[in-house]
Order: structure tokens, then sequence, then C-alpha cells
């Protein structure tokens, strides 16, 4: 496009450029030759003219002095009149005006060369009546001669004039056309320059336009791209989609990585369960949210170091989810389960009674110790699980109750629950002991 425009801006020049040339050629020549053309054959015209009055000045003349200087100035005046008629001649002309300029000049050259000879007889043999007559004639014929001699340069210098005007109109003609080619040519350009403006608009300006309102859009989407054509505005979408798509890709990665940062910043990466940080900010909200008294549980594997002892760590590991999924599984949607570290398990049930809280874990507690695990050296591992349960009423809690004293309940409900662990451990695993006193609100 940029190449077509630059190409028809140096044509037109070119063009126009041309046509100047012609155009100051032909004033070139109007003006020097043919001017002075012109101006010669007006001199012409005056020298012939002369010639009258030095012929003149030779018929009466008296002295060979008088004659001689005459006869200079004659044949001086009359070489000059020739070389400018040679010189007209050369530059054109008609040839029979030419032609007849030259008899004439020749016919007056042998005129002066008799006149001169009779005058100089006569003043070396004195007045004679005959002689004087001859004079006379030739002198007359002198006349004669030179004012055909201007009358002729007249009919060239008329014809040299018509010859101008004839090249003036000529000159004019040819300016009005190069003035209405001009203009033709101003018209095209301008008329390519708006096609050029129209072309812009509609080929780059509009789909530039519009891939940036798909790039700025909320949700850009790829297949908005215009990439028809194989024109640099398209490379440019396809370039640009590239990018948006390679943007995208890194994008769902790090919404994946995220995901998978805060699932990890808030789960157990072995049993996928709840962390300790998870199940306090939940049971927090909870505590809060609950019109009644809450069971907090803590659960512990019996004997669990001697399953690592006896079976190996991956064992043990194994042992561990098993035993998350089957707490994961009896529990429901309600409750809330994490795993504190090691082998132990936070449980909240909103069951609102120790009694309906015991019938729960007591059944936990009962499938785990019936249903011996597998291990991937086929061997069945016989587990059993104790649980410290405690009753948390935090039903009197106002909703402007700060989290430091709600923090403050659900430690204290923890720490109770430890201690009934501890207390099931202590008379012989494999059960679920309770925390002689509810926790109450008031009482943190
Ligand atoms: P008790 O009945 O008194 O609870 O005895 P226990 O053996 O279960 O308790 P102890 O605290 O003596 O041992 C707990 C063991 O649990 C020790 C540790 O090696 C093991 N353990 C802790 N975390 C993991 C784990 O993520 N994977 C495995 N395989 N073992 C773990
Ligand atoms: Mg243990
Ligand atoms: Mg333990």
């Amino acid at each position: 496009m940029t190449l077509l425009i630059l190409a028809l801006i140096i044509g037109v020049t070119a063009i126009m450029s041309r046509a100047f040339e012609r155009l100051h050629d032909q004033v070139d020549t109007l003006t020097s030759t043919e001017m002075e053309n012109l101006m010669t054959s007006v001199r012409l015209v005056q020298q012939a003219e002369s010639l009258i009055n030095l012929g003149l000045g030779l018929s009466v003349a008296n002295s060979h002095a008088e004659r001689r200087q005459a006869l200079i100035n004659l044949t001086d005046r009359t070489l000059w009149v020739n070389q400018l008629t040679a010189r007209l001649a050369q530059q054109g002309g008609n040839p029979d005006l030419i032609n007849q300029v030259r008899v004439t000049q020749a016919q007056l050259r042998d005129n002066i060369t008799e006149l001169n000879e009779l005058v100089s007889l006569r003043i070396d043999a004195g007045q004679q009546a005959g002689l004087e007559r001859q004079i006379n004639s030739l002198s007359h014929n002198n006349r004669e001669l030179a004012g055909q001699l201007a009358v002729l340069m007249g009919y060239f210098s008329a014809t040299m004039r018509q010859q101008m005007v004839a090249q003036s109109e000529q000159l004019a003609t040819d300016i009005h056309v190069q003035q209405r080619n001009l203009i033709a040519l101003a018209l095209l350009l301008l008329v390519f320059a708006l096609l050029a403006g129209v072309y812009f608009e509609v080929v780059v300006v509009r789909r530039i336009l519009q891939m940036q309102r798909n790039v700025s859009a909320p949700v850009v989407d790829v297949n908005a791209f215009d990439t028809r054509g194989g024109d640099e505005i398209s490379s440019l979408a396809k370039t640009v989609r590239s990018y948006v798509q390679r943007i995208q890709y890194q994008e769902a990665r790090m919404r994946e990585a995220h995901q998978e940062l805060t699932f990890l910043a808030e789960h157990d990466a072995l049993t996928g369960l709840a962390n300790r940080r998870h199940f306090q900010a939940a049971a927090r909200r909870l505590l809060r949210q609950s019109r009644q008294p809450l069971c907090v549980a803590i659960g512990d594997i019996d004997h669990f170091k001697q399953v690592n002892d006896r079976f190996g760590h991956a064992a043990g590991d194994q042992v561990l989810v098993e035993v998350s999924r089957q707490l994961s599984e009896g529990l429901r949607e309600s409750d809330i389960l994490a795993r504190f570290g090691g082998e132990e398990f936070a449980i909240i049930l909103p069951a609102g009674s120790l009694e309906a809280g015991h019938q729960v874990l007591d059944k936990l507690r009962s499938q785990i110790a019936t249903k011996p695990f597998s291990s991937s050296h086929k061997h069945e591992i016989h587990l059993s699980m104790s649980f410290g349960l405690v009753l948390i009423d935090a039903t009197p809690l106002l909703s402007e109750t700060d989290e430091q004293q709600i923090e403050s309940l659900l430690d204290a409900a923890l720490r109770a629950a430890d201690k009934a662990l501890y207390a099931a451990k202590r008379q012989g695993r494999n059960q679920v002991a309770v925390a002689p006193e509810t926790v109450y609100a008031q009482a943190v």
C-alpha cells in the first residue's frame, strides 16, 4: 500500500516535471530564438531603408574621397544586411521570400558597383548630360531596389511575427492542457488519498480497535480474534491471540496452583483431612453459630507405634489413611473432623448432648476395633482407638463475643477432651471416656 502511494506520487511528480520542462523549453525558444529573429528582421527593414539614403549619398559624391566613403558605408551596410539575411535563412522561413531577398541583394550589389563606376567617371571627366542621366537612372534603381528589399524584409518581419503569434497561441494551448492535466492528476491523487484513508480505516484501524476491545474484555475470547487474510494485521492478531492463550494457560495453572496451595494450607497432605488450623477456624465458626451444646472429642490410635515397628512406616501411613476414611464415613456433613498430628484426630459433633456424641464415637470405635486393616504384606492389622469426649455449651455466647473468647473456649474444651482421652488410655484403651464437666462459655 505504502509502495503504491509512493509510486503514484513519484509518477505524478515525474509527469508534471516533464510537462513543465517542455513548457519551459517552449518559452525559452520563444523568448530567445524567435524574439531574436523578430528583432533581426525588424533591424533588417531599418537597414534596407537606410540603403536608400546611402545610395543617394554615393550618387551625389563630388570627390573620390566622398565617393569612397559613401561606397564603404554602402558596402558595410550591404554586408551587414547579407549577414542578417543569412542568419534568418538558417532559422527557416519562407524559401521563396528568402530567394527573392537574395536576388534583390545581388541586383543591388551590381547596381551599386555600376553606380560607383559612373560616379567615379563623373568626378574625373566632369559633368556630362548623358552620364548624369545614367547616374540618376542607377540612383533611382538603387532606391527602388533598396525600397524593394525593405518591403521584402517587412514581409519577412510580418511572417516572423505571425510565427511568434502562432507559437504563443500554441504555448497558451499547451499551458491550458498542462493545467487541465495538473487538475486531473490532483483530483486523481485526492481520490486515491481518500481511498487510501478508507482502506486504512477499514483494514487497519477498525481491526486494531476490534483487537483492543477483545483484549480488554473481562473474559478474553480467543476465537474472537480475526486472523483471516495474510496481511500484517492478521499476523499481529495471531501473535496477540497466541499471547492471550499463553496468558490464559498460565492463569489456569496459577489458579490450580493457588487452589492446591490453599488446600495444602488447610489440609493434611497424607489423609486429606482438615489440619489443626482449619479445624480451629471451622470450630470457631460452629461455636458462634450453634444454638445447642456441641461435643468435642479427641481420638488417638492405640499402640500405633507398634504398627510402625511391626509393619513399617509406609504401612503405618496406609493405616492412617484408612482410619481417616472410616472416621469420615462414620460422621455427618455437619461434623468437623481433623488430623491433629501423628495418629491423633479431633472431632466436633453438633450433637446436642453427651449421650448422642458418645453414641456416634462409640460406634466408630467399635467399627475400627472389629474390622482388621490389611497391610501390603497381606498381614491383618488389628487396631483400636481411644476417645476423650467433652460437652461444650456455647449457647449463651453473644454475637459480640470476640474471637479471643471463642478461642479460649475451644482451647478449654480441647484440653478437657485431651484429659478424658488420657483417662481412656489409662483405663485400658479402646474406649470413649467422657469428661466429668461440661465446658460453659461463662467459665472462660
Ligand atoms: P498409645 O496407645 O499410648 O497412643 O501408644 P502409641 O504407640 O500410639 O503412642 P506413641 O505416642 O508412643 O506413638 C505414636 C507413634 O505414631 C509414633 C510415631 O512414629 C507414629 N507416627 C506419628 N505420625 C506418623 C505418621 O504420619 N506416619 C506414621 N507411619 N507414623 C506416625
Ligand atoms: Mg497412640
Ligand atoms: Mg498419640
